[in-house]
């Protein structure tokens, strides 16, 4: 159940050698727009897999037909247990701070580059799967909100900014990239 440390890794190239530490926020804003067409195919299949997998231990069972934005949220909380990125509480002393002075229990998530980036890349494969796009439970305006908030949040959090230098990654792999595109949207 790696997939996003993995995932995080060849997008966010800065982020490998420490994803732990705080101030890997501000290399998450940062999409390039470099990563190769297979690994990003290889990487949607692997997570569209881990996703379906979700839906077969759901309890009660959930089918994909059924799947509605609602439990695209709870798929993103239940990924935040293997987040690796220290997102502080509105009361912690360090909240706000890129380089906090010491540690602190706040918890770890999920960065929001990653959530954003995985979204995109399971709304294309929930369609390239027979999905329904006009019922994409992935491109669900719940889902939107609560990519933004998770945005704003960290970026308060971590006194950082996501709005400075985010650059689009350009389409280039047919179609199906521009949905991964219009993801990123706000
Ligand atoms: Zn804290």
């Amino acid at each position: 159940m790696d997939l996003l440390s993995e995932s995080k890794n060849p997008r966010f190239k800065n982020e490998t050698s420490s994803p732990v530490t705080p101030t890997a926020a501000t290399t998450n804003s940062t999409i390039t727009g470099t990563t190769p067409p297979n690994r990003y195919e290889n990487q949607k299949r692997r997570d569209w897999n881990t996703f379906c997998q979700y839906l077969r231990n759901h309890r009660p069972p959930l089918s994909l037909a059924l799947c509605s934005g609602a439990h695209v949220l709870e798929f993103l909380h239940y990924l935040d247990q293997f987040g690796k990125t220290k997102v502080h509480n509105q009361n912690c002393p360090f909240f706000g701070l890129p380089n906090p002075p010491a540690p602190c229990p706040c918890p770890l998530r999920q960065a929001w580059g990653s959530l954003d980036a995985l979204i995109g890349r399971l709304r294309a494969a929930f369609e390239e799967n027979g999905g329904n796009p006009e019922s994409n439970p992935f491109g669900a305006r719940a889902v939107r909100i609560y990519l933004r908030d998770v945005r704003d949040f960290q970026s308060k959090a971590r006194g950082v900014s996501y709005e400075k230098k985010r650059k689009r990654p350009k389409p280039k792999i047919g179609a199906n990239a521009t949905t991964t595109a219009t993801a990123a949207t706000t």
